[in-house]
């Protein structure tokens, strides 16, 4: 298939342009680069030996989303491009919510007129809410405590609702828990801008020297240790789950389908930071800091759904996940260069 990947410049966008790549499929990407650096498209070519379509615009472009479907065949589309950072999305909710539903609603309507109706979104395990039962499976009642969160659940609905209207739709959401680690080249990986809002990229820039120590928000949680649990996710493992999904809608009758993608396991942040250490070589300096708002104590996937259907499972551990991070972060110490 020929397919277009929104934010495909992005981190798990990048990744899963490479599976796509590895599975035989034609990759277009649209990408504003507002959060990603122009510098991942030439890695991309490199690594999977073929010139990567990249067209730079933002998809709230009407006009030139339009445009892109007239003049590029598409199959089918994975739909990353969104702004991301939770805490962010509480001081600009307006921003939030404008940018991810226009996005969609934009690239939806293009879909439509093209007749693309195959489509694969970018959800997230914080449609589950403030209080889920775990392990988490795709039944559960969905809601949200940030505006980011928000627009995952809103953007669900209107799938849902889309895929209702006419069944010659295919989509899928698929609900991301944790996704670390990096391409194990050690040349694609995750580059935030400024302070790094999550774990694994804020340890990894401990590890190598940008950041003096990490503060572990909260040890009194009711969880082993007293630190947060999350069902952390290898991105090259989340990228296949994306393949695998994209294959199965081609092939299935459903409209809409949802799946967790996750482990099934959940590790402290503890852990992470002992595994991180393994995996480096290097100690992580750290100290107990009060509870981050919103945060909830534990979340891990019930993969079981996503293991049978798609027949995909995640196969990669906390040290694998370590060790690839490691390697993109001493690789590439200051992230992607600018040019
Ligand atoms: N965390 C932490 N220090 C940090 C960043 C995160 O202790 O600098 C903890 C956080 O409280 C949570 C876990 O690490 O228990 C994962 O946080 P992250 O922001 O990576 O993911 P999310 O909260 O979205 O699951």
């Amino acid at each position: 298939m020929r397919v277009l990947v929104s934010g495909g410049a992005g981190y798990i966008g990048s990744h899963t342009v490479i599976r796509l790549a590895d599975a035989g499929h034609d990759v277009v990407v649209v990408d504003d680069f507002s959060n990603a650096k122009p510098t991942v498209v030439g890695r991309l070519e490199a690594l999977t030996g073929r010139p990567v379509t990249v067209h730079s615009f933002d998809l709230t472009d009407v006009d030139k989303t339009e445009h892109l479907f007239s003049h590029e065949p598409i199959d089918a589309v994975i739909h990353f491009a969104g702004f991301k950072a939770v805490g962010e999305s509480v001081t600009k909710p307006l921003d939030y919510y404008q940018n991810n539903l226009d996005s969609t609603f934009s690239l939806l309507r293009a879909m439509g007129r093209h007749d693309v109706r195959t489509l694969v979104f970018s959800s997230s395990a914080t449609v589950y809410g403030a209080e889920p039962s775990l392990p988490m499976t795709e039944d559960l009642p969905t809601s949200a405590t940030n505006p980011y969160g928000w627009t995952k659940v809103m953007i669900e609905q209107i799938l849902t609702d889309v895929a209702a209207s006419d069944d010659r739709w295919r989509i899928a959401a698929l609900r991301y828990f944790n996704p670390v680690g990096a391409h194990a080249s050690g040349d694609i990986g995750e580059d935030p801008s400024g302070i790094p809002n999550n774990l694994m990229p804020f340890v990894a820039q401990v590890a190598v020297g940008r950041r003096e120590k990490l503060s572990v928000f909260g040890d009194d949680y009711d969880t082993p240790d007293g630190t947060g649990v999350r069902d952390y996710i290898h991105v090259d493992d989340l990228a296949a789950g994306h393949v695998a999904a994209l294959d199965r809608i081609s092939h299935a009758d459903d409209p809409m389908s949802i799946w967790n993608l996750g482990t099934g396991q959940g590790v402290s942040v503890l852990q992470v930071i002992q595994a991180f250490e393994r995996a480096s070589g290097r100690p992580i300096p750290y100290e107990i800091a009060p509870r981050r708002p919103g945060d909830i104590a534990a979340s891990y996937a019930d993969p079981t759904k996503a293991n049978t259907e798609l027949g995909w499972r995640a196969t990669k551990t906390i040290d694998d996940m370590c060790a690839d991070t490691w390697r993109w972060q001493s690789k590439n110490p200051n992230g992607y260069p600018d040019a």
